[in-house]
Order: structure tokens, then C-alpha cells, then sequence
């Protein structure tokens, strides 16, 4: 084909393409432009996750009537005139681009009265073209209405999730605004009920309460800067002011995004910030886990680039190492205020049992293991014992010998090194995960036939998740076949899981799996496997016989990450010799 210019509607859905990608894309845009317009009150309803329709009404400035047409356009703004502009940036938007690519890609209908006007104006935009246009009475304030997102962009509907999860994906964005925007009143209403709703009171505590709940907000440390740092960086321009919260170790997750990150007010994504927070909390979570934090940076507009992406949610700061180690610092004097410093790790002491010396011996004397003792003798030999209570990491556990069970949660076992608690719900979890995972490498699961199909009644939103991991659920020994509308119908479970209560049990693991949903990757095979793993295991709270407890404690040393369950939780706690000695005044 010869090279020609491309006609401007096939344009302008390329363009549309690099920033509005799901419905919660608009959102972030219409959002941006009300903050922008200074209003202090933002209500955005939505219908079938935002494909149907989103509407932000906002109480900003509003457009002039002659304006209107001209929001339109791209590369229109009325944000910055000059290229110099650029290295100033202020507002959210500037890029003169989003009402366009919206605009290209769906029917929108903006009604807006300036502040001091009598009456306003409609415009109704549809595939990029104007086909209304009036007089048209209005509170002051802009209302934007965005009907049948991607409606001539199929590939884009075909890639959107189950409205549910697009739902949650627009919660996100507005609970982000309202966290960078604490004095803004938002709302957020999905068919007609409303989801979220932020004060507008300009405390970020408060909508940090709205969002993590009370119980995980009252764990959120204020951070507070180190003084005499402060003034000193103070005097170097580039070096950004450093606020927000930062979670107490105790409330970890198993994921990053528990962590949220502000340039002046812009929730960005960066990789560089999340492991300045990482850092400061080294040592103070579990292995695998991860820090709560809502991390807002101040700084001159001119030290950070925002227009990397068309989407604005990358910067390039000018000095990006003066920022992280601003971060790092910040995030570590807040918790090293509130927590004690993790204790040094001493070099380990063994019990003073002859047994454990003559097994070390016999091992020493490099002896073929042939019977069981020896066998037990050989596991000994390759448990790590230069390992202090600090380093609990993917390592192998060393021969124990089980001696009871502990408040029906616990199995206590004596090693080496000393005395270990076992959790029994973990350590069953991280045993059967990999049995799981071995046997769905090898293609051979097996399932469970149920005596009569299970009819499911799923709500929307988990027969959403349901129909996306259909294939994975496959895999995992599930046979489950659609029955109309959100009923499925459950023929078999994957073996492990012959629990008493199969649906409940379903039900729990979708909605584990509710959390992970990135539109642009399949749904992970491991958090599936996790997840019926979890409700597979033995509970806290089922007493375990003797001999029960040595098969759980034997698989367990089998493992090939026995240390932690596979959401990262610790699966043993070992109690050093020389902890126990000193408890009790022996040192
Ligand atoms: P940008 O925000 O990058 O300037 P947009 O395409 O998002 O580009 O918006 C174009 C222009 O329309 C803005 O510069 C602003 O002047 C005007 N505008 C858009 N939304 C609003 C709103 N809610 N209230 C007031 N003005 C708005
Ligand atoms: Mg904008």
C-alpha cells in the first residue's frame, strides 16, 4: 500500500486509544478537569461499570458557551498557552487532549454555566462530531455525560472486564482523588447506589477512614519529617516535602497496592517510590509482604516532569535520588518512632541433647543414609543451621520432633536450634500448594465428581470472576459449566477440596480472586491455586492427633519453601536456644 495521511476519525481513535482505556480512564480524566475547574464538590454516577454511562457533575468554573466546541478539539486547553508552560504545570490536565479522545470514542453530552451566567450550554458530541448544540438551563458547574463507551471500537468492548470489576476500578480512582483532595466532596454513585462518598472537610485522616476503614486507619502513622533534616533539605530546592501515612508493620499485605503515591496532588505509579517505602520497612514485615502507605509529595512544579505519558500517570523527577532517600528517610523515622528496633541476630546456639551432636557426628562422618533414622539424619544435614530467628526466608526446615498441639492452632516441635511453633492452617496450606502446583505442571489433577451438580446463584460481580477464570478453574480440576444469567452449575471440585461446604468454599475462592484483575493479563494461575489451597487446609481450631501432626510436620520439611504459607505468612516461629536460656535467667 502506498503511504497516505490517515482519515482524521481513524486519527483520533488511535489517539483516544493511548488514554482512554476502560471506563475508570474516563473517569480519571472528567475527575481531573473538575478538580481543575476548582469545584468542591464532584459527583460521578455510572451505569454497567461505566460502559452505559458516566456522569461527573462538578460545582467548578464552568465553560463559556462560545468555548464549548472548542473543548472539543485536540490539543485545546486553556491550561497552558506557552511551551515554556511545560515546565510549570500546576493543573492536572494540559495536555489539551482527553475531552477529544473521549469524545471519539463514545456519545458525550456536556452541559455547563458559568459561574456567573444566567443560563447554560449543551453540546452533544457523537464519534468526534458535534450533533447538538442549545441554550440549555443549568446549575453553575459543568455535568459531563459519557454514553456507550468504545461503542465503535470493538476490540475495546471485547477487552473490557465484567462490570463489577470495572466498578471497582472507578472506586479506586475516585478514592485516589479524594485522598490527594481532601478538601473536595466526592461521591460516587453505580446504579443509583452510592459506593463511596468522601467529607470534603480537608482532613486526610478522615478519608483515609472512608477508604482503608477505622480499624486499618487508626494503624496509619502520621509521618513526620526528621527535623533537622528537614531544614537542611529545605534549603535545596528539589528536594520535595514529604507527608501522609504510613501503615504500622502489623497491618502488611500480600500485594503493593496498599501503597499510593502523590506528585503535587497526581497519583502517580512509580517503581522507584514503592521500593523507597519497601526499604524503609526492611527488616519489619514478613518475607513477601508488603507496607500500607498513602505517601503525598510536595514539590517545585519545575523539578517534575508529568508529561511523560499520555495517561499522566508517570512523572521523571529532576533529582530522583534526592526524592527516594527523601521518601526512605521519612517512611523510616516515622516507624523507627513508634517501633523498636529489630533486634541483632546472634549467631545460633544448639540444645546441649547429645542426640543432636551424635546425628551431627555420624552426618560429619559422611555415612550412606539408608534407614529411616539415617534418612531423618541426612534431612538434618542439609537444614541450614546458621539461621537466627531474624532470617526467616525460603529455606529449609530443619528434622523436628513434634511433641504437641497448642491451643488447637499450633503444633509445638523441638529442632536444633531449639523450640518451633508450627501453624497448622499455614503450614497445610503451603504443603498442599505444592503438591497443587506440581501435580498441574505434571497434567494430572485430580477431581472430585459431585454426587448431584451444584447449582450456583452467583451475585454479578463473582459470576463475573467466575466467567473470566473459567479456563484456569479448568486446570485446577474444577468442572463448572454456564446455566444461564450468573448460574453456573458445579460438577466436580479439584480433590483437595472435598470439604463439607463446596459452596461456600467457591464462593470464597472467587472473591480471593476478585482482587487480582488487570485487564491486560490472564488471571494468575498460583493466586487460583492459593486460593483453594486456603480454604482446603486444615483450620485453626481442629485438634490434630499425634500422629497427624508428625505427617504435617514431615511434608512440611518436604517442602520447597516450607517457611511460609503461599501468601507469604510465616508458616513456623522459632524460639532460639539462647531466647529460651534467657527467659529464664540462665545466661
Ligand atoms: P486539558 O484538561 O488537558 O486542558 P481536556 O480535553 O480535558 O484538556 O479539557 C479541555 C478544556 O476544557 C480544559 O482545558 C478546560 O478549559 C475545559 N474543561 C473541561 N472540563 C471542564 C470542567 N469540568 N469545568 C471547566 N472547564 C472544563
Ligand atoms: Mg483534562
Amino acid at each position: 500500500m502506498p503511504i497516505r495521511l490517515l482519515p482524521p476519525e481513524v486519527a483520533g481513535k488511535i489517539a483516544a486509544g493511548e488514554v482512554v482505556e476502560r471506563p475508570a480512564s474516563v473517569v480519571k480524566e472528567l475527575v481531573e478537569n473538575s478538580i481543575d475547574a476548582g469545584a468542591s464538590e464532584i459527583r460521578v454516577e455510572i451505569r454497567e461499570g461505566g460502559r452505559r454511562l458516566i456522569r461527573v457533575t462538578d460545582s467548578g468554573c464552568g465553560i463559556p458557551a462560545e468555548e464549548l466546541p472548542l473543548a472539543f478539539a485536540r490539543h485545546a486547553t486553556s491550561k497552558l498557552a506557552t511551551a515554556a508552560d511545560l515546565d510549570q504545570i500546576t493543573t492536572l490536565g494540559f495536555r489539551g487532549e482527553a475531552l477529544a479522545s473521549i469524545a471519539a470514542v463514545s456519545q458525550v453530552t456536556i452541559l455547563s454555566c458559568p459561574r456567573q451566567q444566567e443560563t447554560g450550554h449543551l453540546l452533544r458530541v457523537e464519534g468526534g462530531q458535534v450533533v447538538r448544540q442549545e441554550s440549555h438551563a443549568s446549575p453553575p458547574g459543568t455535568l459531563v455525560a459519557v454514553e456507550n463507551l468504545f461503542y465503535n471500537v470493538p476490540v475495546r468492548l471485547k477487552f473490557l472486564r465484567q462490570p463489577q470489576t470495572e466498578t471497582g476500578h472507578i472506586h479506586d480512582v475516585v478514592a485516589h482523588c479524594a485522598l490527594g483532595y481532601p478538601r473536595i466532596r466526592f461521591g460516587l454513585f453505580a446504579e443509583d447506589r452510592q459506593i463511596f462518598q468522601s467529607a470534603g472537610n480537608g482532613s486526610l485522616h478522615d478519608v483515609l477512614v472512608t477508604i482503608y476503614g477505622l480499624e486499618v486507619a487508626e494503624r496509619m502513622l502520621e509521618i513526620v519529617a526528621d527535623g533537622e533534616r528537614a531544614e537542611e533539605e529545605a534549603a535545596i530546592s528539589s528536594t520535595p516535602t514529604t507527608f501522609g501515612y504510613a501503615g504500622m508493620p502489623a497491618i502488611h499485605r500480600a500485594d503493593r497496592t496498599y501503597m499510593s503515591f502523590f506528585v503535587n496532588r497526581r497519583w502517580v505509579q512509580d517503581r522507584s517510590l514503592v521500593h523507597a517505602v519497601e526499604q524503609a520497612y526492611h527488616t519489619l514485615l514478613p518475607v513477601g509482604r508488603h507496607p500500607t502507605a498513602v505517601i503525598m509529595l510536595d514539590l517545585n512544579p519545575g523539578d517534575v516532569d508529568v508529561n511523560v505519558h499520555p495517561t499522566k500517570r508517570e512523572v521523571k523527577f529532576r533529582d530522583s535520588r534526592a526524592v527516594y532517600s527523601c521518601v526512605q528517610r521519612a517512611v523510616r523515622h516515622t516507624l523507627l518512632a513508634h517501633t523498636p528496633a529489630p533486634g541483632t541476630i546472634r549467631s545460633p546456639q544448639t540444645w546441649p541433647a547429645p542426640e543432636w551432636e551424635r546425628r551431627q557426628t555420624l552426618v560429619a562422618a559422611g555415612q550412606q543414609v539408608h534407614t529411616p533414622h539415617q534418612l531423618a539424619m541426612e534431612m538434618f544435614r542439609t537444614a541450614d543451621l546458621g539461621e537466627g530467628l531474624q532470617a526467616i526466608g525460603p529455606v529449609r526446615l530443619p528434622l523436628l520432633r513434634v511433641i504437641g498441639q497448642l491451643g488447637q492452632t499450633y503444633v509445638i516441635a523441638e529442632g536444633p536450634q531449639g523450640m518451633y511453633l508450627i501453624d497448622q492452617h499455614a503450614a497445610h496450606e503451603r504443603i498442599l500448594y505444592e503438591q497443587m502446583v506440581a501435580s498441574i505442571s505434571k497434567q494430572h489433577t485430580t477431581s472430585q465428581q459431585l454426587l448431584a451438580p451444584l447449582i450456583l446463584d452467583l451475585d454479578p460481580m463473582l459470576a463475573g470472576v467466575l466467567a473470566d477464570s473459567l479456563p484456569l478453574l479448568d486446570r485446577a480440576g474444577f468442572l463448572i459449566e454456564p446455566f444461564g444469567g450468573a448460574s453456573y452449575l458445579l460438577r466436580a471440585v479439584p480433590s483437595i477440596l472435598a470439604v463439607p461446604d463446596i459452596r461456600t468454599a467457591l464462593v470464597d475462592i472467587l472473591e480471593m480472586l476478585r482482587q487480582d484483575d488487570d485487564p491486560l493479563t490472564a488471571r494468575s494461575e498460583e493466586r487460583l491455586i492459593a486460593a483453594v489451597c486456603k480454604r482446603a487446609a486444615i483450620k485453626a481450631g481442629q485438634s490434630l492427633s499425634l500422629d497427624e501432626m508428625q505427617q504435617l510436620v514431615r511434608q512440611l520439611e518436604q517442602c520447597e519453601s516450607p517457611r511460609t504459607c503461599p501468601h507469604g505468612r510465616p508458616t513456623v516461629a522459632h524460639f532460639s536456644v539462647e531466647q529460651l536460656e534467657k527467659e529464664f535467667g540462665r545466661r
